[in-house]
């Protein structure tokens, strides 16, 4: 370990982990007093809602299945309105990062406390991030009033995923804490916690793209996938969210997929500027860790290129332009012509360089 001095901050949340962890969820409601609880999921998990209103009878007020991807605004108002009307003193969420972006977006503008069942490994529960959108831009904002309070993590929430969705969700995790080895406010803690989470997911996904109902291969991955979370809400990203967030907003790309094909063309192009780093990757991923990632995504039978996931030909050009428009920090200087290789590369399949 290297001498040098560092700050690391903790976000407070307590987090329940194991199987069948969802029937703690009437304890943990009232652990926070709370006697009136909203619950939330996207309209696909509304099962899943029904269920936990089940087990919290009469302290369920209602069900507000209306999350859907990006946040947009008037849901979260819309949540809101029957937040206040049915008065709602604590919101449940069971889903993936869309029904956490609707959870925290409440809870900014109520101060109501969440707790949230995490159903995918997207991670957004740990963090004090919010990105909600609005005439058609994505506004990002970081907050400690949208950290939920307790997260249920219960491995049975997560089999139903199916094995596509968990392969693409579980290397979008990965990316959090790829990217947190070289934050510019990396620290020891959370690089430890970034590999042990890297070779969770490593090891777990391959395993549940051949049996989604692997249950230590699922409870590896969720692990994985909170520790990955944590890494995201305590330190900076880089060029590889940087990327994401241009192509997933220009071109509308599916989140996790267009993370899955950008991480090992975004750990390639740094590679050189972090040496220290890159070993450490082959400790937990193997040899040439960029090229690892891109053979992890194959195997679990994910995209590795842009244009299957619906990029056009000709935004290769105009995507390098829009993530060089606004300057941030990342560990290798960013060089235009450099930048539209990788996207090229990324829109063929190419193996990482
Ligand atoms: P998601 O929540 O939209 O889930 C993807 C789909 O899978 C949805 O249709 C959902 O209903 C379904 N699904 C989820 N879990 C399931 C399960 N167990 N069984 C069956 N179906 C299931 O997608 P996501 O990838 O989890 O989250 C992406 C969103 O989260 C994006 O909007 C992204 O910007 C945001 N995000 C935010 C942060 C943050 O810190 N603010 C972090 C990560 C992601």
């Amino acid at each position: 370990m290297s001498t040098q001095n560092f700050t690391y901050t903790g976000h407070p949340a307590r987090v329940i982990f194991g199987f069948g962890t969802t029937t703690q969820l009437p304890d943990e409601v009232e652990r926070l007093c709370a006697r009136r609880a909203l619950i939330l999921s996207t309209p696909a998990q509304t099962s899943q809602a029904e269920h936990l209103a089940g087990l919290l009878g009469a302290t369920c007020v209602g069900i507000f299945s209306g999350a859907v991807m990006h946040t947009p605004v008037d849901v979260s108002e819309h949540a809101v309105s029957l937040a206040k009307e049915v008065g709602a003193d604590v919101v449940v969420g069971v889903g993936g990062g869309s029904t956490t972006g609707l959870a925290k977006a409440i809870a900014l503008r109520t101060d109501l406390a969440q707790i949230i069942l995490p159903t995918t490994y997207a991670g957004s529960e740990m963090t004090p991030i919010l990105g909600e959108t609005s005439d058609g831009a994505k506004r990002t904002q970081t907050t400690l009033k949208v950290l939920p309070e307790v997260v249920i993590y219960d491995v049975d929430q997560t089999l139903g995923l199916p094995p596509g969705i968990s392969g693409t969700s579980g290397i979008n995790a990965m990316a959090h804490a790829v990217e947190a080895l070289y934050a510019r406010d990396s620290n020891p803690v959370i690089s430890s916690l970034a590999l042990q989470a890297i070779k969770a997911l490593a090891v777990a996904l391959p395993k549940i793209a051949k049996d989604s109902t692997d249950r230590d291969a699922r409870f590896d991955a969720l692990y994985g996938a909170w520790l990955c979370g944590i890494c995201l809400g305590s330190v900076g990203m880089a060029l590889h969210h940087k990327l994401c967030h241009t192509l997933g907003g220009s071109f509308d790309l599916p989140h996790a997929e267009t993370h899955t094909v950008i991480l090992p063309h975004a750990l390639a192009y740094n590679a050189p500027a972090m040496p220290e780093v890159m070993v450490a990757l082959e400790g937990v991923l193997g040899p040439d860790p960029a090229l690892a990632l891109q053979k992890l995504a194959r195997s679990v039978n994910a995209p590795t290129s842009l244009k299957e996931i619906g990029m056009p030909a000709d935004g290769v050009e105009r995507a390098a332009f829009i993530a060089m428009s606004n300057s941030y920090w990342n560990p290798r200087a960013l060089e235009i012509s450099q930048i539209r290789d990788l996207i090229g590369r990324a829109y063929e399949g190419a193996p990482p360089l």
